[in-house]
């Protein structure tokens, strides 16, 4: 599922992942990229626009968090507004009426009729329902039957009458048969055309008018892209449905219609058809759904706990030391301390994608900082706030009042300049622009 389009967006993160910062330039080109991967997508090409528009402004006013690289912090505002442009939260059937009615409609071949027997399925496994179904189609007899197979698959009635042409009155007679029953769903399977048909529209409008469903659910298959929004904004007009259906995203679907349809309707996604199975039926979640489109990990926590940690005041005092190029030992100290109140090491590097399985079996230790930390307490407090004054002699006194060696504590200094070296450039535009011109 999407793994095009996941392709395509790490593709476009990498203009950033190698980056000490973000900058107008290197974000414009990024939403360029990830403009390009949306629209090869079949995402509609407003949508498209206004979402890179609004992550390139958060990114922008962003406060650049020191311990968080601008690959990572992209990462997080893209999953929060992929998130937010699916619907941002878990949209749920409307369950509490008795009998609940639930009208299912949509083009033939888009699922309805499979999804209908899902959706039994599920009220009736996940949430404890006794659904009917009724299979309102009266122009195709197969339709009826197929509903007749899948009721008896999955264990559900159907209510059906063949002898009937009138689907408003079959309808209320499926309702009429549910009350007698104790069935506390119904859920009505209703006719479909190959296309747009107005006869079928005027016809479920007045199946719509006379049972007054609870939930009206708009099926659509996810392979037909733009098409599928298409669709889905005529029948909104006239139906003013309660919510999506996407079907077939077990196939290699772009991803389009999944990433449109709630801007271009405004009426959420509730379930995502992934099979031809009774069980292949998922619940939609917008925020999981931004994962699997990221390929990410856990990075969205891993950001998170960052962010609680670090504090925007500390922040942007470190942000002007490391411009007058202040940034000392005591500096040092302090960040990593904040890194160790992130949480256990193998813990963290499990959140980030690919690493969790990778340090399965190796063995990381809270401990990885301790060496560097007693380098640091050994300085005098001069020491820490002029790293220039650590001569020789003194690299000799610190590491033995640290019970290290020589070498690592020269190894420390030796990192501590590079540090230093890159974030000197960090804050000075001019060797920034400098920098990004020589690169290839
Ligand atoms: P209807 O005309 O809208 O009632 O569509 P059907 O329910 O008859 O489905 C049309 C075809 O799509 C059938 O062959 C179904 O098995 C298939 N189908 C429905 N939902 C899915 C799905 O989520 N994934 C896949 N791969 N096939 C599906």
């Amino acid at each position: 599922m999407f793994e095009n389009l996941s392709d395509k967006l790490d593709r476009a993160f990498k203009v950033l992942k190698g980056q000490g910062s973000i900058t107008e330039i290197n974000v414009a080109e990024t939403m360029k990229e990830i403009r390009k991967a949306l629209l090869d997508a079949d995402v509609n090409y407003k949508t498209a626009k206004t979402f890179t528009d609004d992550v390139r402004t958060k990114a922008l006013g962003e406060n650049v968090l020191t311990s968080i690289s601008p690959g990572q912090l992209l990462t997080k505002l893209m999953n929060d507004e992929l998130t937010a442009l699916m619907g941002g939260t878990t949209a749920e059937l409307d369950l509490k009426p008795s009998p609940t009615i639930i009208l299912i409609a949509g083009l033939n071949g888009a699922g309805k009729t499979t999804f209908t027997g899902k959706l039994a399925n599920y009220l009736k496994t996940q949430k404890g329902k006794k659904p009917l179904l009724v299979a309102d189609d009266i122009y195709r007899p197969a339709a009826i039957t197929q509903l007749q197979v899948l009721g008896e698959q999955v264990g559900i009635p159907v209510y059906a009458n063949p002898e009937s042409k009138d689907p408003i009155a079959i309808a209320r007679e499926g309702i009429a048969q549910a009350k007698q029953n104790g069935n506390n769903v119904v859920i009505i399977d209703t006719a479909g055309r190959l296309s747009i048909d107005e006869a079928m529209m005027v016809e479920i409008e007045q199946v719509k008018a006379a049972v007054n469903p609870h939930e009206i659910l708009f099926v659509v298959d996810a392979m037909t892209g733009q098409d599928a929004v298409n669709t889905a904004k005529v029948f909104n007009d006239r139906l003013d449905f309660t919510g999506v259906v996407l079907t077939k995203l077990d196939g290699d679907t772009r991803g389009g219609a999944a990433l449109s349809i709630k801007s271009v309707v405004n009426k959420p996604i509730k379930f995502i058809g992934t099979g031809e199975k009774m069980e292949a039926l998922d619940v939609f979640h917008p925020d999981r759904m931004a994962s699997r489109i990221l390929g990410m990990g856990d990075v969205v926590s891993l950001v998170e706990r960052a962010q609680q940690q670090f504090d925007e005041k500390e922040a942007a005092e470190l942000q002007k030391k490391i411009r007058k190029n202040k940034f000392d030992f005591n500096d040092f100290y302090s960040q990593i301390q904040q890194i160790k109140k992130m949480g256990n090491m193998k813990d963290l590097m499990g959140m980030i994608p690919g690493v969790g399985k990778m340090m399965k079996d190796v063995e990381v230790s809270d401990d990885a900082f301790k060496g560097i930390e007693a380098i640091i307490q050994s300085m005098t407090p001069k020491e820490k706030e002029n790293p220039d004054l650590i001569n020789p002699s003194r690299r000799n006194r610190i590491a033995k009042g640290s019970g290290t060696d020589l070498q690592e504590v020269n190894r420390l200094m030796k990192q501590f300049e590079d540090m230093r070296k890159v974030m000197k450039q960090m804050s000075n535009p001019a060797a920034m622009a400098n920098m990004m011109r020589r690169m290839p």
